[in-house]
């Protein structure tokens, strides 16, 4: 049995047995892992709150490969992210990104550049007045990492790019016709133009720049609902987000 250590950010947890809990994470350096965190909901726990869902965790657990539950030896806080714990909607938005992760990643399937992302949206959702730049600009780069990057630039049809008020997307082509191309294929998915002009600004922005990005809430809005219907195009795992589902409850 190997000794494993790594960051990790706590996707999802559920109780198991009298006092101990399963904890589903994605790291660093192992992509997702199942971890048993035994005796954990004992009073006397040294554990106490640190394996909350989206806490942010440098974890050390035995590994063996004969098994998919790990057993977690320990896990401290890297970073706290204060905000999620007083702000619903903050919370839901992180909740809908740990869902999407839990849902597409394999076990022990890594991915560095996704889990920088990971901790750069969480971040930026915890901390920035825009949090909902972060988060669309994570799920654009979630499609990319995953292969599914929509194309952006140019009509599929005409090649131009776009100078007409709406561009219209094929999401099994990965691509839109312009204005003047639409009806010469089979894209429904009306898209302003100003909206797909802002998530290039997005998903070609470095992290640190997310933040000064300026849109304006109702085309967030309109990207949101392009990027969560993309998502749920090409993952059969994502046609129901509960996180989303929890959002929109909150009516905010
Ligand atoms: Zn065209």
């Amino acid at each position: 049995m190997a000794i494993f250590k790594t960051e990790a950010v706590v996707l999802k947890t559920h109780d198991f047995r009298e006092t101990s809990k399963i904890v589903s994470v994605y790291s660093r350096k192992y992509g997702r892992l199942q971890l048993i965190a035994k005796g954990v909901r004992n009073r006397k726990s040294k554990f106490g709150t640190v394996l909350d869902t989206l806490n942010y965790l440098s974890i050390v657990y035995y590994f063996k490969d004969t098994r998919e539950l790990q057993l977690l030896s320990n896990a401290e806080l890297v970073k706290p992210f204060f905000n999620f714990r007083t702000d619903l909607k903050r919370f839901a938005y992180a909740s809908i990104v740990a869902e999407i992760i839990y849902r597409t990643q394999l076990m022990g399937d890594e991915n560095p550049r996704l889990f920088h992302a990971l901790i750069s949206v969480l971040d930026g959702i915890d901390g920035a007045a825009d949090f909902r730049n972060y988060f669309n600009a994570f799920l654009i780069r979630f499609l990319e990492i995953s292969g599914f990057r929509p194309g952006l630039r140019r009509c599929m049809n005409c090649r131009r790019i776009p100078e007409d008020n709406w561009v219209y997307f094929d999401f099994n082509r990965g691509g839109y016709l312009c204005e003047k191309c639409h009806n010469t294929g089979n894209a429904n998915f009306r898209f302003s133009l100003i909206a797909l002009k802002s998530l290039q600004v997005l998903r070609d922005s470095p992290w640190e720049e997310i933040e000064q990005i300026n849109i304006s809430e109702n085309y967030l809005a309109e990207i949101e609902k392009f990027l969560l219907f993309y998502l749920k195009v090409h993952f059969d795992g994502l046609a129901t987000l509960h996180a989303v589902d929890f959002l929109r409850s909150l009516n905010l």
